[in-house]
């Protein structure tokens, strides 16, 4: 973790030397939010979400704890700017764009079967392709 703060810090100050319409749009809020009243309480939970999730993009075979069957909300932030919020299951679907408040985060290898719940281990999953998933695996 130490490391990746270190690397992040250095991608960050390189950033800042960038002219403005190449930067990283996050990277010049985080500095908003790093810079000005930076104790109210939506900055703190904007920071700590941040850098979370870049952690989480970062190293996507974190395991965040045992037995975690749920997908956290930083995850599934990071599986979803991954797959750009489009379904990887096409079972019902062609790759569907899901909103952010329309989609499953669905185990690659089931949850179930020792599939471990990482963004890497993680997909975007539409409502319609998410249940149908399932019924693949059953032999009729
Ligand atoms: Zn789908």
């Amino acid at each position: 973790m130490a490391n990746w703060f270190i690397a992040f810090e250095v991608l960050r100050r390189a950033d800042e030397e960038l002219p403005v319409e190449d930067r990283d749009p996050e990277l010049i809020t985080y500095h908003e939010k790093t810079s000005h009243s930076t104790d109210a309480k939506d900055s703190l939970e904007w920071r700590h979400d941040f850098l979370l999730r870049k952690f989480l993009e970062a190293y996507p075979d974190i395991e965040l704890k045992d037995d975690q069957r749920l997908f956290t909300h930083d995850q599934r932030m990071a599986i979803y700017r991954r797959d750009k919020g489009m379904c990887q299951l096409n079972i019902k679907c062609d790759g569907a764009k899901c909103d952010w408040d329309n989609w499953e985060a669905d185990h690659i290898k089931p949850w179930a079967k020792g599939g471990r719940t990482t963004v890497i281990n993680g997909q975007v999953a539409c409502l319609a392709c998410n249940p149908s998933k399932g019924d693949t695996h059953v032999v009729i």
